[in-house]
């Protein structure tokens, strides 16, 4: 007599997990899809676009604030005379810097 209901609950309760699911996997399909887009026009913009001047196609040069050593002599304004060796604050000491010019792409 009473068993409609629970049928009907339990329909409800499947199709709303379908939908769920039925919107998740779209969602991932489609950011596989652009992902897979966006690698193909990044291939193909790599093919034809000239390697970039200012790296030398590498995508970062050597730090130009610490010209590389990693540190810089930094001295506070009001004494001179002490100077400390801190780590650079553009490349964190990585003494490498990413290519401004190209973005860290390695080609323009
Ligand atoms: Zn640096
Ligand atoms: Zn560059």
């Amino acid at each position: 007599m009473f068993d409609g209901i629970p049928r009907q609950v339990r329909v409800v309760g499947t199709g709303a997990a379908i939908l769920l699911g039925g919107m998740f996997s779209v969602s991932v399909v489609s950011s596989v899809t652009i992902r897979t887009l966006q690698a193909v026009a990044e291939a193909k913009r790599k093919k034809y676009a000239s390697p970039c001047g200012n790296c030398r196609g590498k995508g970062f040069y050597t730090c130009k604030l610490c010209k590389g050593n990693s540190t810089i002599k930094w001295s506070p304004l009001y004494d001179p005379v002490v100077i400390n060796p801190c780590v650079c604050p553009t490349c964190e000491g990585n003494r490498i810097q990413r290519c401004l010019n190209c973005l860290g792409k390695g080609y323009s």
